[in-house]
């Protein structure tokens, strides 16, 4: 049976064609799905701006919307292992990884629930004035949510939570590979109360779908996760709407280990940051760079902790790394490790695609490690995406920073030592939004998300994060007795 989508707050087939969705793992049929049209696109946006501004919504007390999310929190939880199932069946990531996405979900509903309820307006008093002023922040209207495949449900919630949270209606367009669970999440919220017509998962293609809802005129902010090309796009379409954007986008995120890094904790450390979702990470620390007084050392542990991960069906216990997204995926990735060896590159671990058996159903790829590029190789500065690290030695300090900071993304570095005040100077010199010191791939609800340069602009989380989806107005109100001057 085709599967419906939800256009404000009613579920029924999309105008739109009918799209399959296929376990990566095997490529068996999960499901079919009528697709958004363009008419779609169109009435759902009329109406989630009519829910907005016609149903109490916007002027609700934000323990009222609160209710709401922490109801989303408990949905998901209770339905913890329901939703992770099926995120591995609409992305193939092995289920410890869908299943700690999904309490990331359920964390992040809880977490914009209570800076929901607890954010304060401001007052500020002149003394000498005769008025006082009153800034209240006030939702923008239609929010429209394009999310990506690789983290679905997390990176749903990161936009929906909040922009709900602010009084807002939203139109959600998640990638086409991980629609099913973006339809389970539109449930999930009707069933904890959202008012009908806040919420539209349009199910469809991003050129045509996605690229309609962010062109709309009644579409006021774009919150975006996605490629740079793609964010770019959407940035021009914003610029001419003079609406805001929350772009967060590729990276090629450098990891520095210093001479007296814990060899141990560093190797098992990189090897997560790179090879955990099979690489399909914007964060994923694929660029890594060494002192060259332990890089031998460092790299041969390196290359054996990645050797013994187990790359396999993604519902097996105990498995590292699944398939690849798609085939095609597959296809990109490998055209890098060769444009790699035609760099110059040597394959130390992996670089090429693996069939045996129960692989060949899939587009599974092995944990792949390339040295002897020098930074400036392309290998070295485009996002791969998938299962590659390049490791490269450095000697000077000033030399690695230039290097670190010589890529046009700016998404998130890795640094290991065990001086704290080193780790602290080079934090502040390095061109990205993310520092992890001792650490990799960790995420804070509470702590601010975002890129520099080409991987984005705004931040996403934190309890600011709301106020991203929200426009200031100042009131002031006159406190004299006496007429305004000149008026007679
Ligand atoms: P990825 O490589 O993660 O698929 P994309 O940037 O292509 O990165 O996709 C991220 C999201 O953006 C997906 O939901 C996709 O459908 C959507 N998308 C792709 N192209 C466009 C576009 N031109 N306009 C709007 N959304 C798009």
């Amino acid at each position: 049976m085709v599967k419906e989508i939800y256009i404000a707050g009613e579920w029924r087939l999309g105008r739109g064609p009918v799209i399959q969705s296929n376990f990566p793992a095997d490529q068996s049929l999960n499901a079919e799905i009528a697709s958004a049209s363009l008419d779609d696109v169109h009435e759902a946006i009329v109406k989630a701006d009519q829910a907005w501004r016609q149903s109490a919504w916007r002027h609700s007390l934000p323990h009222e919307r609160a209710k709401i999310l922490y109801r989303v929190a408990d949905l998901i939880e209770a339905r913890a292992e329901q939703l992770a199932q099926l995120q591995t069946r609409d992305n193939g990531k092995p289920l410890a990884e869908t299943r700690a996405l999904v309490m990331s979900a359920a964390a992040t509903a809880r977490f914009n629930a209570a800076a929901c309820e607890t954010l304060n307006e401001e007052l500020t008093t002149q003394r000498a004035a005769d008025f006082m002023t009153m800034s209240v922040h006030e939702p923008v209207g239609v929010v429209a949510a394009i999310t990506p495949w690789n983290s679905p449900i997390a990176s749903e919630v990161q936009k929906l939570a909040p922009a709900l949270a602010a009084g807002n209606a939203v139109v959600l367009k998640p990638a086409e590979a991980t629609s099913l669970i973006a339809l389970e999440l539109a449930k999930i919220f009707a069933e904890a109360g959202l008012p009908k017509g806040l919420l539209s998962v349009l199910v469809g293609r991003g050129a045509v779908i996605g690229d309609a809802i962010a062109q709309h005129p009644l579409v006021r902010k774009i919150s975006f996760t996605g490629g740079t090309t793609t964010g770019r796009h959407l940035a021009h379409i914003a610029a001419d709407k003079l609406i805001t954007t929350a772009l967060e986008l590729g990276g090629k995120s450098p990891t520095i280990v210093l001479a007296d890094a814990d060899i141990e904790l560093a190797a098992k450390g990189i090897v997560y940051g790179i090879f955990s979702s099979a690489g399909q990470a914007c964060i994923a620390g694929s660029r890594l760079f060494i002192h060259r007084s332990i890089y031998d050392r460092l790299l041969k542990r390196i290359v054996e902790i990645s050797a013994a991960l187990r790359v396999g069906h993604p519902e097996q216990p105990n498995v590292h790394m699944g398939p690849l997204i798609n085939a095609k995926h597959l296809q990109s990735v490998h055209q890098y490790v060769e444009l790699a060896k035609a760099e110059g590159g040597q394959v130390v671990l992996g670089g090429e695609a693996l069939t045996a058996g129960e692989l060949s159903k899939g587009s599974y790829y092995p944990p792949t490690i390339i040295t002897g590029l020098s930074n400036q190789a392309q290998s070295c500065q485009q996002e791969i995406f998938g299962p590659v690290l390049v490791v490269l030695a450095y000697d000077d300090e000033q030399d690695l920073i230039a290097q670190a900071n010589d890529s046009c993304f700016g998404l998130a570095a890795g640094i290991w030592t065990e001086n704290y005040r080193h780790a602290w100077r080079l934090a502040r010199v390095l061109e990205v939004g993310t520092v992890w010191i001792n650490t990799y791939k960790k995420f804070s609800v509470s702590t601010p998300f975002g890129g520099f340069k080409d991987s984005g602009i705004g931040r996403e989380k934190g309890r600011l994060g709301i106020l991203s989806y929200m426009q200031q107005k100042s009131i002031y109100l006159g406190l004299s007795e006496q007429a305004n001057p000149w008026a007679e």
